[in-house]
């Protein structure tokens, strides 16, 4: 028998329509993807000649489990230079991504039944990490018009004496849009709770700059990774960072679970870190270019862009005049003129009638795919 709790695990929607895509290609047709949430250049030379030597060198054993010393001090100085804060290697766990960071702090922070607040519509995966480690997910509904920001009073109403983190997730997937720092400052003010604040955007900023939450409180566990900035999604390299009393909890848990994340892929971390400026910066020049463009674009067809997105790759767009069910439109999207898009309701049903439109595609590429949208539209609405 399939566990219930394993049963209640919610797809991924965007896997479906790139399930399509694939079908369609294996047919010989030419989608364009503006539905994956991954970045389309390849990682910086200067970080795979790191993991490359590391190799080289032998460095193929377990590390620590918290990570190797050197990326963990290296993690402590990333936020003191980015943000002014200072923490310790004893409060780093470096993980094989994001994503198992997340759980592992789920895990260091829920007692069976203990609840996790996150917004309505957010990123799909979240509410599982919650389930996985036995906690109760608490929605709070977000609307557009306010960069589906949380409203305190909206938080405050979903407080109980079970509730142990509050979710924040900025520049965010899926609406690109960044938290200014009296948001930030806002949500701070609930540190009772836990904060956990997803960071995997930072640095994907183009106007101003974000802020962590750790400026505003230190009551907080702060996901971020390697994925997205420096274009290493498969490479699998994450981290948490989290107040000290958790150190020897986090360092037990990963003990047991992944005795350490990838020995030689963390010198790589550290490259990255250190040498990938440049190609940071050449990487957020085109996609700013295309932001603006698809932005234009997007407005011109008559989607309707409630705050600017600023930051990630994505744009949320509100197509709910002429698009009720996202979920059909995305793939009568995808069967007709062959462009990939996510449906809203993939976020949460506070995404209903919006698409997401990924720009981690050529300019090229985003052109040709928002032409073959136009068609569609005009053909359709
Ligand atoms: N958080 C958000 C908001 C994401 O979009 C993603 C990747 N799609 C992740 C976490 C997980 O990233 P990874 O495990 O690759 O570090």
């Amino acid at each position: 028998m399939i566990s219930k709790r394993a049963s209640q695990f919610t797809s991924f929607i965007v896997m479906d329509v790139m399930a399509k895509a694939e079908e369609l290609e294996r047919k010989g047709e030419k989608v364009i993807h503006m539905e994956v949430g991954e970045p389309d250049f390849p990682t910086p030379k200067v970080i795979t000649r790191a993991a490359i030597d590391a190799l080289r060198n032998n460095k193929t054993r377990y590390t620590h489990a918290l990570g190797l010393l050197e990326l963990r001090q290296v993690i402590c100085d990333f936020y003191f230079k980015e943000y002014g804060v200072n923490i310790k290697p004893d409060q780093v766990l470096v993980s094989t991504g994001t994503s198992p960071a997340l759980l592992f702090a789920m895990l260091a922070i829920l007692d069976h039944g203990d609840e996790v607040i996150i917004s309505n519509p957010r990123y799909p995966c979240y509410q599982n990490f919650v389930l996985a480690a036995g906690g109760k997910v608490k929605e709070v509904k977000t609307y557009p018009e306010e960069g589906f920001q949380y409203r305190s009073k909206d938080i405050k109403k979903k407080l109980t004496p079970r509730t142990k983190a509050i979710l924040i997730n900025s520049p965010s997937n899926p609406t690109g849009i960044v938290m200014s720092k009296d948001q930030l400052q806002n949500i701070a003010q609930f540190d009772k709770q836990y904060i956990i604040s997803d960071e995997i955007y930072h640095g994907l900023v183009y106007k101003n700059r974000a802020h962590s939450i750790l400026e505003f409180t230190d009551k907080a566990f702060v996901i971020n990774g390697f994925s997205k900035l420096y274009a290493m999604t498969g490479w699998r390299l994450g981290y948490c960072i989290f107040p000290k009393k958790f150190s020897k909890v986090m360092q037990r848990i990963h003990q047991n679970f992944m005795i350490s994340a990838n020995g030689f892929i963390q010198w790589a971390g550290i490259a990255a870190l250190t040498k990938a400026q440049k190609d940071v910066a050449k990487m957020i020049r085109i996609y700013d270019e295309r932001r603006k463009y698809m932005l234009a674009r997007l407005t011109d067809m008559g989607f309707v862009i409630h705050v600017e997105p600023t930051g990630a790759f994505y744009v949320f767009a509100d197509a709910r005049h002429f698009c009720k069910n996202s979920y059909k439109e995305a793939f009568r999207i995808i069967e007709e003129v062959k462009v990939g898009v996510t449906p809203g309701i993939d976020f949460g049903s506070g995404g209903e009638g919006f698409l997401r439109f990924s720009y981690a595609n050529s300019l090229e590429n985003i052109k040709e795919g928002l032409n073959r949208l136009e068609r569609y539209l005009g053909k359709h609405k």
